[in-house]
């Protein structure tokens, strides 16, 4: 309401000013017109008349207004061009921050909340960069300076950065007016003032910002680079560490535009991925599915049957499921797409030399223009006393330590309550584990939205798996793990214990203490990819913050694009759109922001929810759990997030994926043809379930009239 009056008020302000033809009197011949006279009232009162003018250009500038440069020339004329500098630059700062102000109290709000996530990259430039932004727009007189103004107060710089830059920026230029106004006699346009040639030096001074930022740059890069001295040659073109998704992709893509490329792997070609996560775990997902539906297969109209099977044929399975996908990831087809491969370890010596201890016992020194760091991350084991004396296992040991088990371990306990945990939880379970896992927060996957994690529990203990939500390890002691909840403590016996509380980028040990590289978490990048050296680059787990493959390989695209090509052209690494699936059953798939995140994020949304249990296909099936939840901004059919849960979620979800991706709404989804009966429909139908609450009810009562009519 507020805003609205606050709104009514500056129109009616400038309409009263073009109803009164006020601005007749913002004219070059009115001022020369009435110069006599003012002059008179300024001798007479000079005070007074100093504070009207002082307070008309406020008013002026406030309601963005035409007029401030015939004001600044008075100011010259009657003040002189001391007084009148002193008065037009506090009025025209105040003015002009007046209107930026109104424009973030009446639509600040509003275009944020709307627009957040579009707006996130000119929040984060106008965080780091805003004044030098305004400085140069205050200079270059490439906008009004009255929709800078506005224009400003959408963003999120502060008011007083404003108020400064804004003073000093129009400095200059109220000098060269105020100053031309006191010899006004001798213009005859506004022209005459600012000639083509000034404008042009207030643009180099705009740019002046910009120049010394660049010096800037080019000196601290010349910093980091100072204490290295650069080889005449180099061997290679670029140097990849780490075999895994990122290092894979980026010396394929190297090898593809004909650089010369080394990639070093010290463990498996395919890294985590193939060895040790998603290929093992899902292919464990498969086998424990089918012991359960063999369980439940009376839902089918079978005689459900408690499955009879050995262990060691089930993880001979994985591991054969491992091979099969490894020659996609070895050294014989890398060596023939043009890539050297070594098998070893590498330490990065200086910013272009990379020095292998090989596999073999060898060791070698390569020199590089560019290195892409795609070391990946490794399993966190947390501090708790009495662990490593009892032995645990974690996504890197348990599949070649169950691999030579007869029978799976009676109880496991599964430390953890993110994707990891939940999936080994309840493929395990599944397959006749006494499983319990144990998560300290309230929730499994904390960062899904209540009813997701809801869900997630649900089918864990459906399948078996005692969750223990809001229970803390303590320590471990004689095969039993003690828990806290409260103040109570529990004593969890088990036979294997896997941790899977998160994993951390993997930072020591290869040369990034030496060299100076920064790291946080992960290594510390740019929106490039780059580290604080502009040759080095990082890519996947080890640059984060996502820790999937596909994230893995979409950023060794931009780490070797740039290492390769950046001379020419950097490429911003794009994370607008990350798709991720959580491999349970029902699968839970998301894309975009859930309700917790756009909640916690301030942007406005709608939900719409369409449940599974009304999908032909899913009917069929018996697989009736789950729903799709889609965000959009509110009133409009645009994707800002959705949710999947339910059988091949991870497989539906690709169509929201390509929507967001392009830009697609609700209303394309809904014109497209889905196969019937496919689980694919379940998009459509949420899509119709969007439009359904957008129906326009008042059109519809008309055409309902229509029909009534029509049937006499
Ligand atoms: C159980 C589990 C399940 C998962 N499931 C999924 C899933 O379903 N979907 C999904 O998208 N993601 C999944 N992930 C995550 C996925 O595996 C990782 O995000 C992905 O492997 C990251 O790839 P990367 O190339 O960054 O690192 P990695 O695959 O870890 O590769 C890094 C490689 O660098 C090598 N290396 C490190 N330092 C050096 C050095 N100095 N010299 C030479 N070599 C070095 C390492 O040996 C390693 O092979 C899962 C992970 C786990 C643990």
């Amino acid at each position: 309401m507020k805003k609205i009056l606050i709104l009514l008020a500056l129109i009616l302000a400038v309409v009263a000013f073009f109803w009164f033809d006020a601005g007749q009197y913002l004219t070059l011949d009115a001022l020369k017109a009435r110069q006599g006279e003012i002059d008179a009232q300024y001798r007479a009162a000079p005070l007074l008349v100093a504070g009207v003018f002082f307070l008309a250009y406020v008013a002026l500038t406030a309601l963005s207004i035409p007029g401030a440069a015939i004001l600044t020339l008075a100011a010259g004329a009657i003040f002189g061009l001391v007084v009148g500098t002193v008065l037009v630059s506090f009025a025209s700062t105040i003015g002009a921050t007046l209107a930026f102000l109104a424009s973030r109290f009446v639509l600040g709000e509003t275009v944020q909340n709307r627009f957040g996530a579009r707006l996130k990259a000119i929040n984060e430039g106008i965080e780091r960069d805003g004044a030098f932004y305004l400085f140069s727009l205050r200079l270059v007189p490439i906008f009004p300076f009255f929709i800078v103004n506005l224009l400003m107060g959408l963003t999120k710089i502060r008011t007083l950065t404003y108020f400064w830059v804004s003073q000093i920026g129009m400095l200059l230029g109220t000098v060269v007016y105020v100053n031309a106004g006191t010899q006004l006699a001798g213009i005859s346009s506004l022209r005459d003032v600012a000639s083509p040639g000034l404008l042009l030096s207030f643009a180099g001074l705009g740019l002046l910002p910009w120049a010394g930022k660049s010096v800037m740059a080019l000196i601290k890069r010349r910093r980091v680079y100072a204490r290295w001295t650069k080889p005449k040659r180099y061997d290679r073109n670029l140097i990849v560490i780490g075999a895994g998704a990122a290092g894979l992709v980026s010396s394929l893509i190297a090898a593809t535009v004909k650089a010369s490329v080394t990639l070093v792997e010290s463990g498996k070609m395919g890294g985590d991925c193939l060895n040790y996560g998603c290929v093992p775990s899902k292919a464990l997902i498969k086998s424990a599915k089918i012991a359960q539906a063999m369980r439940h297969a009376d839902t089918y109209g079978l005689n459900p049957v408690e499955p009879q099977f050995s262990f060691k044929a089930v993880m001979a399975r994985i591991h054969a499921v491992i091979a099969a996908i490894e020659p996609n990831d070895s050294v014989e087809r890398y060596t023939g797409l043009g890539v050297d491969v070594v098998q070893g370890h590498a330490r990065i010596v200086d910013p272009w030399t990379v020095e292998i201890t090989r596999n073999d016992g060898g060791t070698q020194r390569l020199t590089t223009r560019s290195i892409v760091i795609a070391a990946g991350a490794s399993p966190v084991v947390p501090d708790l006393p009495g662990l490593n004396e009892s032995g645990y296992l974690t996504s890197d040991t348990l599949w070649d330590a169950f691999a030579k088990l007869d029978t799976i371990p009676a109880r496991i306990a599964v430390l953890g309550g993110g994707p990891i945990g939940c999936e080994l939880a309840q493929a395990l379970a599944r397959l006749g584990a006494q499983v319990s896992q144990i998560e300290m927060g309230e929730r499994l996957l904390p960062r899904e939205d209540d009813d997701v994690s809801a869900l997630a529990r649900a089918s864990q203990e459906a399948s078996g798996v005692h969750v223990l939500t809001g229970h803390a390890a303590q320590h471990v002691e004689e095969g039993r793990l003690i828990l806290k909840a409260g103040d109570a403590e529990t004593p969890l016996a088990f036979d294997a214990l896997i941790v899977a509380v998160g994993r951390k980028a993997r930072l020591t040990g290869y040369g990034l203490e030496e060299l100076g590289i920064d790291t946080a978490k992960t290594v510390v990048t740019d929106g490039y990819l780059a580290t604080v050296y502009p040759n080095i680059f990082a890519a996947g787990d080890v640059a984060g913050p996502y820790q999937f493959t596909h994230t893995a390989s979409h950023q060794a695209w931009y780490a070797s694009v740039n290492a390769l090509f950046g001379q020419f052209r950097k490429f911003k690494a794009d994370y607008r759109v990350i798709p991720a699936t959580t491999f349970l059953d029902p699968e839970i798939a998301r894309v975009g922001l859930n309700e917790r995140e756009a909640t916690a994020q301030g942007i406005a949304h709608e939900v719409t929810l369409w449940p599974m249990h009304e999908l032909d296909r899913a009917i069929a099936e018996s697989e009736t759990g789950g729903f799709v939840k889609v965000l959009t901004v509110p009133g409009k059919d645009r994707i800002l997030g959705v949710t999947i849960v339910g059988a091949h979620a991870g497989e539906l979800l690709a169509e929201y994926v390509l929507a967001m991706k392009h830009g697609l709404g609700l209303n394309k989804i809904l014109g497209t043809i889905h196969t019937y009966p496919t689980m694919a429909e379940a998009n459509k139908f949420a899509a119709g379930a969007w439009k359904r609450k957008h129906a326009p009810e008042r059109l519809l009562e008309w055409v309902k009239r229509y029909h009534a009519w029509r049937r006499g």
